[in-house]
């Protein structure tokens, strides 16, 4: 049997009302890609991530993870909802999203974020989600902070902890929302050096990123979108190096 992609999604659409965000989307990732999505403020790039993992319903088009298609049908109101919501919490388990603005549970320690998920959801004994948490913590370099706070981390060292946090849950697919755009500029560096490693030892990954250094030395495929559809896409040796269009141009001339 041939291998399926990682993530495949097939001409996706998502509307607000009147509003045509996503006109259109394909993308495909095979196992161990790290696919850099870039695009102006509302040109529909968190919008797109949160319809892979169903925090939006997509109006039309599909979601495939590893060949499973996400089903959906029409409900009474000629809406399109998911099919089976069982299947969204299985699918939706494959997939990790890190978002702009960490999301950690403040009352809880950085230990007790990162074992959180293996031993509520996914039901793992919590000596052994323990010991895999403090290798996790130690892969992002925070060995040292497990009984902190976040509020008494810096937001750098926040970050790190819902990237431990969400390889917690062995996710196929990561999805990264704008990462370190919340950081102060002396923090990007050490979350981006994790992303790194990540990408290095195969992890699929799609990075929505404003970081053009990590598009252009990390990616193995970047993609801009301008108002809800791709407007270039390839490596980015070739993008970085002879954009096409006036669009992408004038993008990458207001990033530097
Ligand atoms: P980006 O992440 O590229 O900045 P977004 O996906 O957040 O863009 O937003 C794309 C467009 O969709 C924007 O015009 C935004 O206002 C609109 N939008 C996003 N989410 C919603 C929502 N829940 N309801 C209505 N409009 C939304
Ligand atoms: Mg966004």
């Amino acid at each position: 049997m041939a291998d399926h992609p990682a993530l495949k999604v097939d001409d996706l659409h998502k509307s607000f009302g009147a509003h045509h965000v996503i006109k259109g989307v394909s993308m495909e990732a095979q196992k161990g890609d790290v696919i850099a999505i870039l695009g102006a403020s509302g040109s529909g790039k968190s919008t797109f991530l949160r319809c892979i993992n169903l925090l939006e319903t997509p109006n039309s088009g599909d979601v495939y993870l590893a060949g499973e298609k996400m089903r959906m049908k029409q409900n009474r109101h000629g809406e399109t909802v998911p099919e089976d919501i069982r299947q969204v919490e299985r699918m939706r388990s494959r997939l990790a999203m890190v978002f702009q603005g960490f999301n950690l549970w403040s009352h809880m320690t950085v230990l007790e974020n990162v074992l959180e998920g293996p031993v509520f959801v996914q039901k793992t004994p919590k000596a052994e989600a323990r010991e895999k948490a403090q290798a996790l913590l130690a892969k992002v370099g925070l060995s040292d902070r497990a009984d902190y706070y976040p509020a008494h981390l810096s937001g750098g060292q926040q970050q790190r902890v819902a990237i431990a946090r969400a390889l917690a849950m062995d996710p196929d697919v990561m999805l990264f929302d704008e990462p370190t755009s919340a950081l102060d500029p002396e923090l990007v560096g050490e979350v981006l050096s994790v992303m790194r490693d990540l990408a290095d030892e195969g992890r699929t990954m799609l990075v929505v990123t404003h970081e053009m250094g990590f598009a252009r030395d990390v990616s193995s495929k970047t993609v801009f979108l301008h108002q809800g559809e791709v407007c270039e896409e390839g490596a980015p040796s070739e993008l970085f190096t002879n954009p096409e269009t006036e669009q992408f141009r004038a993008f990458l001339s207001r990033m530097n």
